[in-house]
């Protein structure tokens, strides 16, 4: 898990909410997860917000200057389409609902299958061949993770935090800077992918050193993945780099994306 930075903004759209607000939704999804998992409720998902051709018009505006007038046409395009649903925006600001449950397969290759998106698990899969094919060893590390797992992940934390000395709210908001909240995490949203290799599992910056890391950077966007958390771009993601995490948002924004050298954030004009 990576630390969060709230470096002084260079990005004009990223607003970072204040501790306070942080340590009420904390609370507030610990509480209503606690509530459902009492009751033992099981939804379906709420649907996805859809970006309107407006917002993706003003990412376009705001980003690279470098692109010719008639490629920045095609993000709007793009916006509004059926792929919506891969386009859902998840970080401390955009929870997702405490009882979201995807429909998740067992998606990977021979290293080790993960759990992800029924809809994008086969996309996952062509990638992994796609890159083994060409002689790489590209393995599927982590995939989908429950709002309950992640949030037990984060009341260890409170606990640990309240040992070293904090309290309630402290306890919470330190916690905050180490573990994602719960429903906070593109793993909750079963489309984020960690990767690795049989020989590099360690899910941290040293992936960037394997071949595959290059591979993914290169050709990931072919099959509806981007790199998620991209270097220089934590003033708008709120995320440090991290090399192995990739994001599936379907095949036309992944191509905006890479084309543009964009964020989900600047794509989907947040
Ligand atoms: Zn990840």
């Amino acid at each position: 898990m990576a630390m969060k930075k709230s470096r002084k903004s260079g990005y004009r759209r990223r607003r970072f909410r204040n501790r306070a607000a942080l340590i009420a939704a904390g609370c507030a999804v610990l509480a209503a997860l606690s509530g459902l998992l009492l009751l033992g409720i099981s939804q379906k998902p709420a649907p996805a917000m859809a970006p309107t051709a407006e917002s993706a018009a003003s990412a376009q505006q705001a980003e690279s200057q470098a692109v010719p007038p008639a490629e920045s046409e095609a993000a709007g395009e793009n916006a509004g389409t059926a792929d919506d649903w891969a386009l859902r925006l998840v970080d401390k600001d955009h929870l997702l609902p405490a009882d979201f449950a995807p429909d998740v397969v067992k998606a990977g290759n021979s290293y080790k299958h993960v759990e992800f998106d029924r809809r994008a698990a086969g996309a996952l899969e062509e990638l992994l061949d796609a890159c083994n094919a060409e002689g790489h060893e590209l393995m599927v590390c982590s995939g989908y993770r429950t709002i309950a797992y992640q949030e037990g992940l984060f009341e260890k934390q409170v606990r640990k935090q309240e040992n070293l000395g904090l309290s309630g709210e402290e306890a919470v908001a330190a916690a905050a800077t180490v573990v994602e909240v719960p429903g906070g995490s593109e793993h909750n949203l079963g489309l984020a992918v960690d990767f690795g290799t049989p020989d590099n599992q360690l899910v941290d910056e040293s992936f960037d050193d394997e071949p595959e890391s290059a591979w993914l950077k290169a050709n990931a966007w072919k099959y509806g993945f981007i790199l998620r958390y991209p270097q220089g771009a934590e003033d708008v993601t709120g995320i440090t780099y991290e090399p192995w995490h990739y994001r599936y948002v379907g095949l036309a924004a992944a191509k905006e994306i890479y084309d543009r050298q964009l964020t989900l954030e600047a794509y989907l004009g947040e």
